[in-house]
């Protein structure tokens, strides 16, 4: 190398570390710039990780040294940290630059295959060191204005190496509150566990972009069964299931690319997260981070079952505060009663939005409630003050019209199809991409005839409903 080629190469790397962000785009830019000027095949940056006593590569494809790999860099780390001088080391010779390391000082290059291995120092202390491995040789010798030039870069790798670390360890600790927040906040929706898990799951899935979550929850027969997501790896997992107990707080597998966390509350196994990294070891302080999380997961699930026991004796509806399933069937009874009694007409409607699963497929399931919210708000904002209005389940809706007679019934219902046809649902604050969603909904409508009961106005108007969706959706029907 000229030292014009060396000013090149030092400038060439230091607008590689400036202008690239992710480990990956470093790497690859470093590694063509040392085959550029040096003939080197592969760079790679090995930090030494003091908190799990590990090296990784910061290369993310590769994290992990192969067993081989790790006991070399055992070595080397522990040679380049035996003296405070700065030092480096080519093909296993220890070279320690002190004041004898003369200008014209020149060191031979096999003619095969090299290894270097230079330090990279922050703060008076080795995080690591460059791994350079050359398998053809450009130069014949190193000179000392080379190793000058590898020095200034390495010290440039170490400086964004700190900073990248430190970086991805802020925003991790940024994620994890954000799940823990999620994970907590899931109850001023809902209580249920079929509705409660997906998102879990998804929250969980999402904080762990790297690994794959799973749950399971004890069934009746106090078996694990996987409630999240639709299938997993049995061979793999469920060896892992059969060894759960209470007082192990994790399980890790064999060679560490799978961790259980147990699910419990009131000292009693209730079921099961794992994080499976496939063929990715689990990093011990994402395990630190998933172990708080399943700690926040059961609490949730726990505080879900007493809540769901509380409002089983409630009359509204946690998530849209329209009334529930319990107080409609009591008024629909005296309603029923009263309109026999008085002679007067009585309508009741049923509603059920369309192809609403495609929301929570595609948006999450907590677009999904706010949807659903907004869809009640209307309903109520649509109905008179003597209407009632009931959530009768996931999104199905139920309104009674006392006092109304069918062609009543009927404006009010197709004001209502269109006014949902027509309303543009903000999701903005919770997607990026997508501002305004489309629904619509289909209605079924029947009137109380003298001979019928609430069992019949209840058969009936599901039957109306099941008219709307095969003829087509986004209608009322009428029988
Ligand atoms: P169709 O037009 O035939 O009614 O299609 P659909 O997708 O609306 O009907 P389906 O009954 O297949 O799906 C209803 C979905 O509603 C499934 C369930 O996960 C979802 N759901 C039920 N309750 C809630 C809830 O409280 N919140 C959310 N986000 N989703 C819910
Ligand atoms: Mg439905
Ligand atoms: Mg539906």
């Amino acid at each position: 190398m000229s030292n014009l080629s060396e000013l090149d190469f030092i400038w060439e790397i230091s607008q590689t570390l400036s202008c690239n962000v992710l480990s990956d785009e470093i790497t690859y830019g470093l590694q063509n710039i040392f085959r550029k000027y040096m003939g080197v095949d592969t760079v790679n940056i090995i930090f030494y990780d003091n908190e799990q006593e590990i090296f990784l590569n910061f290369n993310s494809k590769t994290p992990f040294p192969t067993q081989i790999e790790e006991k070399i860099y055992k070595n080397v780390f522990q040679k380049i940290n035996s003296t405070i001088r700065l030092n480096f080391i080519l093909n296993d010779q220890f070279f320690v630059i002190n004041d004898d390391f003369h200008l014209e000082y020149k060191i031979k290059l096999n003619k095969g295959s090299n290894k270097f291995y230079i330090p990279l120092m922050q703060n008076y202390k080795c995080i690591g060191f460059l791994e350079l491995l050359q398998d053809f040789n450009k130069e014949d010798a190193v000179t000392k204005d080379m190793v000058k030039v590898l020095f200034i870069a390495a010290s440039e790798v170490a400086s964004v190496v700190t900073n990248k670390k430190l970086t991805d360890k802020i925003s991790k600790i940024a994620d994890f509150y954000k799940a823990q927040k999620n994970i907590a906040k899931i109850l001023e929706t809902q209580y249920e566990y079929s509705f409660l898990i997906p998102v879990i799951g998804e929250i969980l899935d999402n904080f762990a972009k790297d690994y794959f979550a799973y749950i399971f929850m004890k069934n009746k027969n106090g078996k694990f069964e996987l409630a999240w997501p639709l299938r997993y790896d049995k061979k793999r997992l469920k060896p892992m299931l059969e060894h759960v107990s209470v007082k192990n707080r994790i399980t890790i597998n064999q060679d560490g690319t799978a961790v259980l966390f147990p699910i419990y509350f009131e000292n009693i196994l209730q079921g099961a997260i794992i994080i499976d990294g496939k063929s990715r070891k689990i990093l011990r302080e994402d395990i630190d981070f998933l172990m708080q999380l399943s700690i926040q997961t059961a609490t949730t699930l726990d505080k879900a079952g007493v809540y769901a026991e509380i409002e089983k004796y409630a009359t509204q509806d946690a998530l849209t505060n329209l009334n529930n399933r319990r107080s409609l069937d009591l008024r629909i009874n005296q309603e029923v009663a009263v309109a026999k009694r008085k002679s007067l007409p009585l309508c009741v409607m049923m509603l059920d939005v369309d192809f609403f699963k495609k929301i929570n497929d595609s948006y999450g399931h907590y677009v999904g409630d706010v949807v659903l919210k907004k869809f009640a708000q209307i309903i109520n904002d649509e109905i008179r003050e003597y209407d009632f209005a009931a959530r009768y389940g996931g999104e199905e809706f139920f309104i009674i019209l006392p006092s109304t007679t069918l062609n009543e019934a009927k404006l009010v219902a197709n004001r209502l199809r269109e006014r949902i046809e027509n309303e543009n649902f903000d999701i903005s604050k919770f997607n990026d991409d997508v501002k305004f969603l489309k629904i619509t909904t289909s209605i079924g409508l029947v009137s109380l005839l003298p001979d019928m009961d609430v069992k019949n106005l209840y058969v009936k108007v599901d039957k109306a409903l099941y008219e709307a969706k095969k003829t087509g959706r986004n209608k009322v029907i009428v029988l």
